[in-house]
């Protein structure tokens, strides 16, 4: 973490789990477990419906609430799909786009995982992009190319103004969900590469303010090491966000100098 010139974030996806009448004793039981002091920002992107419940529920201990996904359209007839400034009136603050899991079983591309990113920017959501690389992809020694890839797609025609609005998440997918964790060197060394990547783009400055996460099995055991990194900002978290004494443990990780 780098606190001089950017946020640290900790953000919990709860992926298709919980119910909206969990939210309420999820999160008295979370508050019973925080750091009195925090410097990191604190969000939890759960489905869609419940992000009212989150807002009531996080308001008293600054946990933002996050979406998981948005339409690219602004409006009209697309069944089922929830608009940005659908989620931006209803209090969401982030929204997760390109999870692998959408790009797996819903075969999201990075074209569109980039219009979703914009809909979300332009209703003053702020996009968590996920990029990662497959276990085959690294081992083909791919691991960098293809990130790099999936970043300068995802952040096409965004300007600087709009990137400082924008939170990129490493995920290898071989560590999501999977219990094995990248090494905190092996994920400083992907982070560092993405960074690098958006320094081409829009310059030293921009890319210095961009908080850079981990995700992929990050646990109250192991965050602390890969929190200590210079390029990793923070931490995208499944698993582990869904139990509160393991996510409040990651949220105090962050607390490091
Ligand atoms: C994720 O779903 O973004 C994730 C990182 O999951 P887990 O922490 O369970 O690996």
């Amino acid at each position: 973490m780098n606190r001089k010139y950017r946020k640290t974030v900790i953000a919990g996806n709860w992926k298709m789990n919980m119910l909206p009448s969990a939210v309420k004793p999820f999160m008295e039981e979370l508050k019973g477990y925080l750091p009195k002091t925090r410097v990191c920002d604190v969000v939890l992107c759960a489905p869609a419906i419940m992000v009212p419940a989150l807002i009531k529920a996080g308001k008293d201990c600054k946990i933002a609430a996050g979406a998981q996904d948005v339409s690219k359209y602004e409006k009209g007839a697309y069944t089922g799909e929830i608009s940005a400034s659908q989620l931006a009136d209803a209090g969401a603050k982030y929204c997760i786009v390109g999870h692998s899991e959408r790009r797996q079983y819903h075969g999201e591309c990075d074209m569109l995982v980039n219009a979703k990113a914009r809909a979300l920017l332009e209703k003053g959501v702020a996009p968590i992009i996920c990029v990662g690389e497959s276990l085959e992809q690294r081992e083909m020694d791919l691991t960098m190319e293809y990130v790099a890839y999936q970043v300068k797609a995802a952040l096409s025609g965004i300007d600087a103004s709009q990137l400082r609005r924008c939170i990129i998440a490493y995920e290898p997918i071989w560590a999501i969900g999977t219990g094995k964790t990248a090494t905190a060197e092996q994920a400083q060394e992907v982070c560092e590469g993405i960074r690098a990547v958006i320094r081409r783009i829009y310059g030293a400055r921009p890319a210095r303010a961009v908080s850079i996460l981990y995700g992929g099995s990050m646990n109250a055991k192991n965050a602390a090491e890969l929190l200590a990194m210079p390029d990793i900002d923070g931490g995208l978290i499944g698993g582990a966000s869904l139990k509160p004494a393991d996510f409040a443990a990651i949220i105090a990780a962050s607390n490091q100098e």
